[in-house]
């Protein structure tokens, strides 16, 4: 559908994106990668981001559901797939027929996703969760040796790898991560190495190096996202929101800028109209607060922002339709960076980059 001209859209550096991942990959060493590309690859799109992972060699991929796991790799994706997710049994046959690596985060999932492979004659590949903290899902460090033990014993199992989730990663030296970390730790000791354990998200792998382990998961960083600049330079960013000015007009002091009139100019404004808005999933929660960037300069939205378009008050700027404008990544030497959008909305990058949908096309380069 990219080819149906439309005047909002995402652009996606996948020579940026392949060098963050090498980056990381130098900063992890002989360490596996896993790429989490859950929600539509963290809105990069999903396929595009899988295919591009798979040829920067990394060795693993991440989806949340079957739904994730299935589009994957019914594309033609060879490498390992881990559900992150807690499965349900009507999900388990068709995970197992595709070879999607499920999660087992209780005993009754496992006697789930056994019997399934019995009946399918096919085995299971699984990685055991274990809740070190997180309190989402996974068996208690105290039920994880009886897990392993059951896991291990049945035949239609295979174990790959045993893994758990930082809560408070993104912070540096958080005493509840270096609990979690050494909870980690004595559990590996007691179980035995000989899996995949992995542990590190993107906070994990910047602020935690005893979180490698044997494999790590770093999603937003791998995007170039937050953290990036904390371990390397050149690890950037690699999407840009862009729109276009649809409609351009004069408007007096005093006069009220979209519904509830929630912005007054208070001088005469040249007003610009953009073809985006909320239903794309350029939040609300921006309207009055967010900026975007027009010929290299920052503009405010003003106004609520509507359903489908949003107004932007460029002053004595100049600017005529069918310019383009960014609205998160850089134009000339000014950014708007994914953060800041995050923060004046109240929200964090990871969601705003998820909230994007199927109406804004995604443009890959190359
Ligand atoms: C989403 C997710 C990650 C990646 O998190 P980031 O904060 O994007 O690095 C890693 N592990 C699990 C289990 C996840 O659900």
């Amino acid at each position: 559908m990219s080819h149906i001209p439309h005047p909002a859209w995402i652009e996606v550096d996948l020579v940026q994106f392949r060098r963050n991942l090498s980056l990381l990959k130098n900063r992890i060493g002989s360490c596996r990668f896993c790429l989490p590309i859950k929600a539509n690859g963290y809105g990069h799109g999903l396929i595009p981001i899988a295919h591009a992972a798979q040829e920067a060699g990394v060795d693993f991929l991440a989806v949340s559901c079957l739904q994730e796991g299935l589009s994957v790799r019914t594309s033609g994706i060879s490498l390992p797939i881990l559900v992150f997710g807690g499965i349900h049994e009507e999900q388990i046959p068709l995970c197992i027929e595709h070879n999607l690596d499920l999660s087992v985060s209780s005993l009754l999932k496992a006697q789930l996703i056994a019997t399934a492979s019995e009946i399918m004659h096919k085995r299971c590949r699984v990685h055991l969760k274990i809740d070190t903290g997180m309190r989402r899902i996974g068996v208690r460090p105290s039920s994880a040796l009886a897990l392993h033990q059951w896991v291990s014993s049945n035949k239609f199992l295979e174990i790959i790898g045993i893994y758990s989730h930082l809560a408070t990663s993104e912070q540096p030296d958080h005493p509840f991560a270096i609990a979690q970390i050494e909870q980690f730790q004595k559990l590996r000791q007691e179980i035995g190495p000989g899996y995949l354990w992995h542990l590190a998200n993107s906070g994990g792998v910047a602020f935690y190096p005893n979180s490698y382990f044997d494999m790590v998961r770093p999603g937003l960083l791998a995007y170039g996202q937050f953290l990036g600049q904390h371990i390397h330079p050149d690890i950037r960013p690699c999407l840009t929101l862009k729109s276009k000015i649809s409609y351009f007009k004069v408007v007096s002091p005093q006069e009220g800028i979209g519904y509830g009139h929630t912005y007054r100019t208070t001088a005469q404004s040249r007003i610009v109209t953009l073809s985006i808005g909320y239903g794309d999933g350029y939040l609300r929660a921006l309207s009055n607060r967010g900026e975007v960037l027009l010929r290299g300069k920052r503009y405010p939205i003003v106004g609520n922002i509507c359903m489908d378009q949003c107004m932007v008050n460029i002053g004595q700027g100049e600017a005529y339709v069918g310019d383009e404008v960014v609205l998160i990544g850089t134009q000339n030497t000014e950014t708007i960076s994914l953060e800041e959008v995050a923060r004046q909305a109240g929200s964090i990058p990871h969601e705003i980059l998820t909230l994007w949908n199927e109406r804004l096309p995604r443009k890959y380069t190359p």
